[in-house]
Parts: C-alpha cells; structure tokens; sequence
C-alpha cells in the first residue's frame, strides 16, 4: 500500500510523522506525477484558499477528481476537510467536491489559540483527543454521509465511502487511530486499472 501526503502547503509532515510511526509507506504529493500508484491520498491542514488555488495551478486538481473516480481513499482534516467538501462558505469558493457536506469556515471566530478537547467517537469507546485550529463547521450533511463524531452538535469527524473529513488535527496528537481508519479505508481499495 502506497499512501500519499499533499505537500504544496500546510502542516503536510506532522501526517508524515504519524504515517512513520504506522510503518506506512508513503510519498508526498506535489505534481500529478507523485500520485502514481498511490492508494490514499491526505490533504493536510494548512490554508484552503491557498491549497485550491496550487492545486488548479499544478494540475493536481484534476488529477485527484480522476483519483476518486476510480476509488481511492482520502482523509483531509481541517483544511483539508474543507477542500473535500461540496460547498464552502464564508467565504464561497471553489473545492473538490468529495464529500457531501457544506462547511462553514474559521467558523469558531477568529481566535488563533488552538481548542484542545477529549471527545467521543464511533470508532472506539474511549475518547479521542482533538485539536481545532480556526476550524471550520460542518453544517450541513447529506444522506451518505456518516457521521463519527460531534462537537456540540455539530460534526466533526465524518466518512462518506472512502472519504474522511475531520475538522480538527488528528495529526498534531501520538493518537494514530484516525490515521489507522483511513489506512483500512485505503487497503480496501479496488482500484481500477
Ligand atoms: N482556517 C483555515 C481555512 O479556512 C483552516 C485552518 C487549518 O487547517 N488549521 O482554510
């Protein structure tokens, strides 16, 4: 299995970091050369506007639209999340379109301190340690869409097929078990030739 790391911008090596410690093999993803072979591919946080505007500039943008028609996984979180999402507000703009969500920008104000919580999950009985960082809110989504954990009401952690979305940083803990999910999501992967 081969898991690839979008590395035009944003905190891209802290998911590198957590990939080592899995013993994942993996390659950061800068043209749409690098995303040969790769069965799951990470969008980092970082800075969406920014990251959209790179992947058109690059041609990664079609690349990974064609990636998702045949199948491979994706886990974004934070702004990566954004970038996954179908819409995107305050302000619009233009996203991959991923997963079946709406989210709402730097949507917790315009704080830059981080909100470190310990919240429940789907994916396991203890809690899980998260990290929000001018996180954006998932207000709205459709019928496909699971949703795996909230923060007062809200989604936080979502999958829809093989695409995950956290809005906070599952990366900037030692907890690997977001990071485990996406890599059963991505060894399931039936690719097509
Ligand atoms: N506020 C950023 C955005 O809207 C996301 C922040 C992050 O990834 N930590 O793009």
């Amino acid at each position: 299995m081969l898991i690839g790391i979008l590395a035009i911008q944003g905190d891209f090596e802290a998911h590198a970091r957590a990939l080592d410690k899995l013993g994942v093999k993996y390659v950061f993803v800068r043209t749409p050369e690098d995303l040969q072979g790769v069965d799951g591919l990470i969008l980092p946080g970082g800075e969406s506007t920014t990251h959209m505007k790179l992947l058109a500039e690059t041609g990664l943008e079609p690349a990974i639209r064609q990636m998702a028609a045949n199948g491979g996984a994706f886990l974004g979180t934070c702004a990566g999340a954004i970038l996954l999402a179908r819409e995107v507000k305050s302000p619009e703009q233009n996203s991959l379109g991923l997963a079946d969500m709406t989210v709402m920008r730097n949507a917790y104000g315009r704080q830059l301190s981080s909100d470190v919580l310990t919240l429940p999950t789907k994916l396991r009985e203890a809690p899980l340690e998260m990290v929000f960082i001018r996180a954006p809110i998932i207000e709205k989504t459709g019928p496909r869409v699971e949703i795996l954990a909230e923060r007062e009401g809200k989604p936080v952690l979502v999958r829809q097929g093989k695409v995950m979305a956290s809005t906070f940083h599952p990366e900037l803990t030692s907890d690997t078990t977001i990071h485990e999910q996406f890599l059963k999501l991505a060894c399931n992967n039936n690719k097509k030739p």
